[in-house]
């Protein structure tokens, strides 16, 4: 589908202040604050080298594109000097059908950062807030800043336990939301929701809100999509990215699912954007390929089973996640930690205002844990507070993410 071009949504703001917005309330002069890199980035100690030592900062997939994209992007590229609308069209098309959906409730982005920010601006304002989890993935709630909308942070239910979202506290949160976003699984955390706690959910919001339902690690885990809400026309709309599983970070592709009229205020802030050829021609080929997603997501998953059952042989706690990714409590402040792992090269983080004593950790190659495990067995061996950490400036200080009670 193509959305007609009006940079403004309910909100009043239009992308290109967004992204000077977001520019100015990120230290990184002119970067706008936008996607997962972006954020990890935010977050590294100024002197980080890049392209040094173990990165499992940001949720990255090291595999990268399977074999069959590699081939598909080598093979777009002599025709890439043209548009190529209709390479596009069939992608959209192709996915539409494997998921029993019409052609209309999807559209094409290059990743899912930029809808997502477009659906917070389009559906919050400032009598509509934002209603997410804590912890929970951040890039919603600097879109709500931006529209000037409030944002109600939910602490995840059972936080020692199942870390899942709360969704009774979510519904009962505000009387009048905007956007209810969950991200399922969740990043940071790696824990799914249920199906009926997401069933009560979009039950029972409050009419007219959105539910924003972000699936960007749903081919690694074994919770249930939300597709379905899509097809029976709730207000829901679903989010999916090419850069978990599939290893296409940098290619930048994503889709978004939604009755034609969400996608029409979706795409009135950004659906110009244009998603490039060799991305489309890549994903065409990974969604084709009926062996991609059982295989990465047992290899990942083996990756992150023995990695979650050293860190519990040797005392340590991890939330029970599905994903590329969980949360380790180290027991003290997980900036130090952080900052002793750097010192070894090893790259891990972020960490979550709510739970300070925990850092993400991203599930890299089988080596890759291995030396996570060396460098983090010798940083706990000695007491971070006795190590000479670099006290480096951080380019998340003075960044507060808003929080409202
Ligand atoms: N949503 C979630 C929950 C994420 O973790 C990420 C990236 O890490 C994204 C969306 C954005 O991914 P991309 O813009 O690369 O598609």
């Amino acid at each position: 589908m193509r959305p007609s071009i009006d940079p403004v949504g309910c909100s009043g703001v239009s992308r290109r202040s967004f992204l000077r917005f977001a520019a100015g309330a990120s230290a990184v002069a002119g970067l706008p604050i936008l996607t997962e890199s972006h954020l990890a980035l935010a977050q590294k100690f100024e002197a980080t080298p890049s392209g040094k030592g173990i990165h499992i900062d940001a949720n990255e997939n090291p595999l990268g594109p399977s074999e069959a994209a590699r081939k598909a992007v080598a093979e777009i590229i002599p025709r890439s000097g043209r548009y190529l609308i209709d390479v596009q069209e069939d992608l959209a098309a192709t996915f539409a059908k494997m998921e029993g959906l019409g052609p209309e409730s999807v559209a094409l982005y290059p990743g899912s950062s930029a809808p997502l920010h477009y659906a917070v601006l389009a559906f919050t304002s400032k009598g509509k807030p934002l209603v997410i989890a804590d912890p929970g993935y951040e890039a919603p709630v600097f879109a709500a800043k931006a529209s000037g909308a409030p944002v109600i942070q939910v602490p995840l239910a059972d936080p020692r336990g199942a870390a899942t979202h709360d969704v009774r506290a979510m519904v009962a949160a505000a009387a009048t939301p905007g956007v209810i976003y969950v991200c399922n699984p969740n990043n940071p955390t790696g824990t799914s929701t249920s199906r009926s706690d997401i069933e009560y959910l979009v039950a029972n919001a409050p009419k007219g809100a959105i539910i924003l339902i972000d699936e960007a690690y749903i081919h690694l885990a074994d919770t249930a999509p939300s597709l379905d809400f899509v097809k029976e026309g709730k207000d829901v709309v679903v989010l999916r990215t090419f850069s978990k599983l599939y290893g296409m970070a940098g290619l930048r592709i994503g889709v978004v699912i939604a009755r034609p009229d969400l996608l029409a205020k979706i795409g009135a802030l950004g659906g110009w954007d244009a998603v490039p050829v060799t991305a489309v021609a890549a994903a065409r080929a990974s969604l084709v390929d009926p062996d991609l997603v059982p295989f990465r997501k047992k290899l990942i998953g083996d990756v992150r089973g023995d990695t979650l059952a050293w860190l519990k042989s040797q005392g340590y706690q991890c939330t029970p996640s599905e994903t590329n990714c969980f949360m380790l409590d180290v027991r003290r402040p997980g900036k130090e930690v952080r900052a002793a792992m750097a010192a070894k090269d090893v790259y891990i983080g972020r960490i979550w205002p709510a739970w300070p004593n925990q850092v993400r950790i991203t599930v890299g190659t089988r080596d890759e844990m291995l030396a996570f495990r060396g460098a983090f067995a010798e940083v706990m061996a000695g007491s971070t507070a006795g190590l000479a950490l670099p006290q480096l400036p951080n380019r998340m200080d003075g960044l507060r993410l808003p929080r409202l009670s």
